[in-house]
């Protein structure tokens, strides 16, 4: 659709939910048309009380230089970066969009957000080192990833991760990549301050405390119409928007559904909960400088690959360790036990059963893990820290995943573990369904959501687009001067680190 200031609607555009997701797309949108006139409405209190919350998510910002799950091993041995590469470089065009805020003065301090974090991936046992060395020198030979270190050797990898190796056998075969361009981001914080600069702005609005119950097509009018629960009043009230945008996380499926668009048709959730344990003390986290990424175990869901990260929340040094996989029927971390229960329709039995009757191992995995002791859960952790005590360490729940369930022509389905965008034929609602890699990749989700579903204002948007996003359009993976450029540049705006130069990318600086 043509998304222009509509006379008939009240607002031209709803969000639903205060996540990373609808921050995002609003401010992008109002640096596209300041006109327009956005609101979004939340059910809680405040902004980014659910998965975008620092501590809900393990705040990676997710470039693929560590997570082993993004590079498959092909059956000759040679390790596919294809996935990589892509993850790689959505986080590209987001760092570009901050880095816009940054000089726009939308966000006074990087600092307070991103910080430069290295990004280790690390295995243990032969074969495990043998692939390792394949997937470093297949990344590595690439200049996207041109920053990136490899090491078999304890003393290197102990500079690298002391708290890592120290107490391990030093007969232990391990080996580890490492790039330090990595990052570590509140998405919380964002959040919030990307709202509060909406909040400036003329024709935007944030409702707290507004749970969105309903969405329809109002009849005769092409509108939308948004019912609305006050829920510190009581009062119920409806909005008239000439599009919906569902950034509400784990409540997008529900008002997918609700809005009965056949685009939305068959799809189902299965929820993942999770649990992490977290440790404070200086003296631990002062000594920790690193994202270490491992492997997942069998039948683990990709996003359960354990990981000891380094966390900067608030200007505080923390440690994480997680996340633990567990199964709750809940869709939102402050949701409700029936979530799981009142999604279940007539079009979607048929793709939820497929998913079960397919995923033997992942249920087995779920299980195993809301089983596991605190002692078991404990003895993962001493893979990754050998001397770690338990007494420094508490536990957490994190965010609540809700993985989606898409349904294909012969009326099964199959659970995807990344981000599914639905946007309906006319443009006028899109929901973001799903979890991985999220927030590091939402400004590539929503510049997708736009040429879909915007697609007439395009041509309209490009030169602020390439304003706020300078490569948009051009590949960074096929041009590695433009690579470099947009690295180094994004780095010294962000206050990160930037990339190493290598081959041609030398010589053309
Ligand atoms: C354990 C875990 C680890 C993760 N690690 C990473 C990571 O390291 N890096 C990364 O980039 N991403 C990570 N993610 C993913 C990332 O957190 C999410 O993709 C991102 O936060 C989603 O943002 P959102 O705005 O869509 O959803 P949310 O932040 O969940 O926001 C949705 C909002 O919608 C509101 N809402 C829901 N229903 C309604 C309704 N009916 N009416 C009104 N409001 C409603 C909710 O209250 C909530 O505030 C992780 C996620 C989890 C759970």
């Amino acid at each position: 659709m043509d998304l222009q200031r509509s006379a008939q609607a009240e607002v031209d555009i709803a969000l639903v939910g205060a996540g990373i997701m609808s921050a995002t797309f609003a401010t992008l949108l109002k640096e596209l048309n300041p006109d327009l006139r956005i609101a979004i409405y939340e059910s809680l209190e405040a902004s980014a009380q659910e998965s975008s919350n620092a501590w809900n998510n393990a705040g990676t910002g997710h470039a693929a230089l560590c997570e082993l799950n993004y590079t498959n091993e092909r059956s000759d041995g040679s390790v596919d970066i294809s996935r990589a590469l892509k993850v790689n470089n959505e986080f590209d065009l987001t760092r570009q969009f901050w880095t816009y805020l940054v000089r726009k003065g939308a966000i006074p301090d990087p600092g307070s957000f991103i910080h430069p974090v290295a990004h280790v991936a690390f295995v243990r046992g032969a074969s495990n080192v043998a692939f390792l060395k394949r997937r470093y020198d297949a990344m590595s030979a690439h200049h996207c990833f041109s920053s990136m270190e490899y090491s078999e050797d304890h003393a290197v990898l102990n500079e690298w991760m002391p708290l890592v190796m120290e107490g391990r056998d030093p007969s232990e075969a391990v080996a580890a990549t490492r790039d330090i361009t990595g990052t570590d981001c509140d998405f919380g914080a964002l959040t919030r301050i990307l709202i509060a600069n909406l909040q400036k702005q003329p024709d935007f609005s944030v409702a707290y405390r507004h749970r969105v119950t309903d969405v329809q097509r109002g009849p005769g009018d092409g509108l939308w119409h948004l019912s609305l629960h006050d829920r510190k009043s009581g009062a119920k009230t409806e909005v008239k928007a000439a599009c919906v945008f569902l950034g509400a996380g784990g409540g997008a499926l529900p008002l997918l559904q609700k809005s009965n668009v056949p685009e939305g048709k068959g799809f189902a959730g299965f929820p993942v909960s999770g649990l992490w344990l977290r440790c404070d003390d200086p003296k631990y986290a002062d000594r920790h400088d690193a994202k270490v990424y491992g492997k997942a175990s069998i039948g683990a869901p990709p996003m359960s690959v354990p990981h000891l990260d380094a966390r900067v929340v608030d200007g505080k040094r923390s440690l994480l360790f997680g996340p633990y996989a567990g199964f709750s029927t809940k869709f939102l971390k402050k949701g409700s036990f029936a979530d799981l229960f009142a999604s279940i329709r007539p079009d979607n039995i048929a793709p939820l059963l497929a998913v079960g009757r397919d995923n033997v191992d992942l249920t087995k995995y779920l299980v195993s893990q809301v089983l596991e002791s605190r002692d078991a859960r404990f003895k993962s952790l001493l893979e990754f820290f050998p001397n770690a005590k338990p007494s420094d360490w508490r536990l957490e729940v994190a965010g609540q995943r809700v993985q989606v369930i898409v349904p294909d022509k012969k009326r099964t389905g199959s659970l995807q573990f990344g981000t599914e965008v639905i946007t309906t034929s006319d443009g006028t609602l899109a929901a973001v369904l799903g979890a991985s890699p999220g927030a590091s990749t939402s400004v590539s989700i929503m510049l997708g959501i736009m040429t879909r579903a915007f697609a007439p204002n395009m041509p309209a948007w490009m030169t602020k687009l390439t304003e706020m996003i300078p490569s948009y359009g051009r590949s960074i993976s096929d041009d590695a001067t433009l690579c470099y450029d947009i690295r180094r540049d994004t780095a010294a705006a962000l206050h990160i680190v930037p990339p190493k130069a290598v081959g041609s990318v030398k010589a053309a600086i």
